[in-house]
């Protein structure tokens, strides 16, 4: 039965650093009840199709019911600067007479209607959980469609189950390794060629990279796969260096071109000026090109000083504002080195099902008095910013209410952001937010006191004026 035992117990077996991770994560009782939105999150066909749709050239077809497309289609907002054909959702549409006798021809016969009308570079076909279990093999309608239609048709084995999201980045990086990297060679090739990993461009974060090494004379061969075509994909057996922007997701790629290729890999983050500067730093070690490490470290004191002078008026008005931050992700440390920069003062952080390390290095960026939450409710949160006359709050979504019924200004930052955070440019764009939260007309309007209020004692007004939920 599809999806391919071996080829899944492998990805299974190179998680185990990731499985030493969660080991590490701090017990939580058996009796804890679930949460409303605790069991909010993707499958691992969600996040193959994270993985592979920034191919933006091809075509990207779910093998399943709808609903597996519908769920999870435009929920990321990776871009393009090229083809937009991966903005459109293709779904066999998988129903009862399928399930009954099998979903495979149907497939087929989509797969030629598609490629005769939107004429793509490559074809991804997504399994999902219905079509694995009935065993439609997409494996062998991928190597008939590519047959028929010449145009290389990718079976990607990822129905939901199988396990976590990070199983379906790498078995997304699967995919790629077998049918794809490998397959082209480029038209020249330069001793400063590098591929980029794991950034899918999230409101066009490889944008702000870009321009940086194109300063120096460092060419990306492949994105992968951030605003990538398909060809580019094929032929980034040929860099000289990959370097990983999100070391869990699709580190598996990196160790297998190492193996396959002899290509090095580093693990980097473009989340703080502290990281792009190192980032920048190793990337130039790396290559080992002459004087590519003295114009790295012109680069670097160029964009830093640059960066200060922009920031300054930023700085100005934000510094010393108070503020609470809730972190679901990684990448929403960079808040923190961005409010340090901005000399804002980081009164609290809440954060959950973060590992002991994670946890060591949260408390590093607290001063003495800081509060880490472990177990967040909007209750705590709504505690927390009364008793540490709070001035923002920065969180997803969740918490908005919480900083409403609060009266301060909410920055809703989550993984399906719109702005773009990353390196220099993305320090600023975050300054640019935080200033722009913290100084909105709206504030002054939702602080007010209502008509109905005015003219009463502080007393009178506290109680129309609650401090809890439960007073709501
Ligand atoms: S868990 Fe299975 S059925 Fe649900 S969206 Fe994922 S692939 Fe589809």
């Amino acid at each position: 039965m599809n999806p391919q035992p071996r080829k899944i117990n492998d990805s299974f077996s190179e998680s185990n650093d990731e499985n030493q991770q969660q080991k590490q994560k701090k017990k939580k009782p058996s009796t804890q009840l679930p949460q409303p939105g605790t069991a909010q999150g993707s499958c691992a066909f969600d996040s193959a199709m994270i993985t592979l749709v920034p191919i933006t050239d091809a075509a990207h077809i779910v093998h399943g019911p709808s609903g597996c497309a519908a769920s999870i289609w435009g929920n990321y907002t990776s871009l393009s600067s090229g083809s937009m054909l991966y903005k459109t959702r293709f779904t066999s549409d998988t129903d009862e007479s399928d399930i009954i006798f099998g979903g495979a021809k149907k497939l087929y016969k989509g797969i030629l209607e598609l490629q005769r009308r939107y004429k793509p570079t490559a074809v991804f076909v997504y399994s999902t959980c219905i079509t694995a279990l009935i065993g439609d093999d997409i494996e062998g309608i991928c190597k008939d469609a590519t047959e028929k239609t010449g145009i290389p048709t990718i079976p990607v084995h990822c129905p939901g189950f199988i396990g976590s999201q990070n199983l379906g980045n790498r078995v997304a990086g699967e995919a790629l390794l077998e049918h794809v990297i490998g397959t082209a060679e480029p038209d020249i090739t330069t001793p400063l060629d590098i591929n980029l990993i794991g950034e899918y461009n999230i409101a066009g974060a490889i944008w702000n990279v870009l321009p940086l090494l194109e300063k120096l004379g460092i060419r990306v061969l492949a994105k992968i796969t951030g605003d990538a075509v398909y060809q580019e994909v094929c032929y980034a057996h040929r860099a000289k260096l990959n370097v990983i922007l999100s070391s869990i997701a699709l580190i598996n790629i990196a160790k297998k071109m190492e193996k396959l290729y002899g290509i090095p890999y580093i693990e980097e983050s473009i989340y703080g000026v502290e990281q792009i500067n190192q980032c920048l730093r190793n990337i130039a070690a790396k290559l080992g090109h002459p004087d590519l490490i003295e114009r790295t470290e012109n680069l670097i004191v160029e964009e830093t000083s640059d960066l200060e002078a922009k920031l300054t008026p930023y700085r100005i008005r934000l510094q010393g504002k108070r503020l609470i931050l809730s972190i679901k992700n990684f990448k929403s440390w960079l808040i923190i080195f961005a409010a340090q920069k901005l000399g804002m003062e980081i009164i609290a952080i809440c954060t959950q099902n973060n590992t002991e390390d994670e946890l060591i290095r949260i408390k590093s960026f607290l001063g003495q008095d800081g509060i880490v939450l472990e177990s967040e409710s909007p209750e705590a949160i709504l505690q927390l910013i009364n008793n540490n006359q709070a001035n923002i709050l920065i969180s997803d979504a969740r918490y908005r209410d919480t900083a409403l019924i609060a009266r301060i200004p909410f920055l809703d930052i989550d993984i399906e952001r719109n702005h773009a955070y990353a390196c220099y440019r993305g320090i600023l764009e975050m300054a640019r937010e935080l200033y722009a939260t913290f100084y909105s007309p709206v504030w002054e309007q939702v602080c007010r006191p209502v008509p109905w209020d005015v003219g009463k004692t502080a007393k009178e007004i506290t109680g129309a004026s609650p401090t809890s939920l439960e007073e709501i």
